[in-house]
């Protein structure tokens, strides 16, 4: 985690976000909207904080976000947690992540993830002592263009009586797949044959668009079998423009969660208590509002992907999240981590190299994909495909 120099080295995210601040290009990097959330969750962290909650709310989460967390997974899922043992208020989806894998990741453990895989997981597995085996999704052309997909065999063959975890990501971040309901069977099937945990990082699950046959997220936890051995997490930031709040969560069995809190408690102690019951408000806005955040993605989703195809790129469609992926083949360019560092000169936009996100044995197969957020306005959205439409 460290550079050669001895200081920290900055996440790809955060050098990307800084590589646009410094050119003044237009950030499609780092996945964050540019745009508020609802009216409602604004107004209630406001109020909260006039309202003198200031303090250190409890370490597991004040009652009213818990309430509406238990609340939010019975209304989408059907699933029951009590909001009592069952429900812990973290740090943003980052510190469920973290404190959930030192809990239960111990020295020579491994963890097992699909790769492309969000930066923070390697480093957390890393920090544990365990070891991360990923799983390639696979990019291969359908009707949209190319879309991703595990291969089972490759699953089945990484999961082992040494993994202790299977980190799943759905809707994964940063191709924007959503996991047919065949693989999740098979990551429980994995997981009760070899005793392992299934870890969940679900934080854009209100964020799929619809239209194919897995466009709805199906959270793991829901299938039979998985519940006693699966910790779900998800986060406020994505489903309600928030993502400098930090609130996240994480929900499973009264033990799991409570190993969570023990390393939690010394993580961060407690989380930002006016946010807590802002986010609770949001949980419990109605269905309309989830349906209008999907919709509204979909379609900066369609501008950015018409924008880079008109560009020159080979574009996948992605099901759900912030992100489209980029192929730069086409334009000339094979190695993405040199032509995202171009980029800002060439057509003042900033892109991430799919390659960071990928261990550096296996990087020949995602060389020349860019990952480009679309969770900005339509003008910026536009003038970013403007720009990019001048690289040929
Ligand atoms: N997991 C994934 C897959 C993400 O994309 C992100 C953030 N973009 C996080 C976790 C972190 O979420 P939070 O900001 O709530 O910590
Ligand atoms: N998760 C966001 C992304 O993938 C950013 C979070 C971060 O900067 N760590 O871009």
């Amino acid at each position: 985690l460290l550079g050669d120099d001895g200081t920290v080295r900055a996440t790809i995210f955060a050098e990307m976000s800084a590589l646009a601040a410094r050119t003044g290009a237009i950030n499609l990097g780092q996945g964050f909207p540019d745009e508020d959330g609802p009216a409602e969750v604004l107004a209630a962290a406001r109020r909260a904080i006039a309202e003198g909650v200031n303090q250190y709310p409890p370490g597991i989460g004040m009652a009213v976000l818990r309430d509406a967390i238990a609340r939010h997974q019975r209304r989408w899922y059907g699933i029951e947690p009590d909001a009592a043992t069952e429900v812990l208020v973290t740090a943003g989806a980052t510190e469920a992540l973290a404190a959930t894998l030192l809990a239960y990741v111990d020295a020579g453990d491994e963890v097992v993830a699909f790769e492309p895989t969000y930066d923070a997981y390697g480093a957390l597995v890393a920090r544990a002592g365990g070891v991360l085996r990923t799983v390639p999704l696979h990019r291969s052309v359908e009707g949209d263009g190319p879309a991703w997909h595990p291969d089972a065999d490759e699953l089945r063959r990484a999961v082992t009586d040494r993994t202790r975890v299977i980190l799943v990501n759905s809707p994964h971040n940063p191709t924007g797949a959503v996991l047919g309901r065949d693989i999740l069977e098979l990551i429980v099937e994995l997981a009760t044959r070899h005793d392992a945990l299934i870890v969940t990082d679900e934080v854009y699950e209100h964020l799929v668009f619809g239209g194919g046959a897995d466009d709805r997220h199906v959270p793991i936890a829901t299938l039979p079998g998985a519940w006693e051995r699966t910790i779900s997490i998800s986060s406020g930031g994505k489903t309600f423009s928030t993502t400098g709040w930090k609130i996240g969560w994480a929900t499973g069995p009264a033990p799991l969660i409570t190993g969570v809190l023990a390393v939690k408690q010394y993580l961060t102690f407690v989380n930002g208590a006016p946010f807590q019951p802002a986010i609770a408000a949001g949980l419990d806005l109605p269905d309309a509002f989830f349906a209008r955040v999907a919709a509204t993605l979909a379609d900066k989703r369609d501008l950015l992907a018409d924008g880079l195809r008109a560009a020159g790129f080979d574009v996948s469609l992605p099901q759900a999240g912030y992100f489209a992926i980029a192929d730069a083949a086409p334009l000339g360019f094979s190695d993405a981590d040199e032509f995202c560092r171009r980029l800002p000169d060439l057509a003042g936009v900033v892109g991430v190299p799919v390659s960071a996100l990928v261990h550096p044995e296996r990087r020949a197969e995602y060389r020349s994909l860019v990952r480009f957020a679309f969770c900005k306005r339509h003008d910026v959205l536009a003038e970013a495909s403007d720009r990019l439409s001048r690289l040929t």
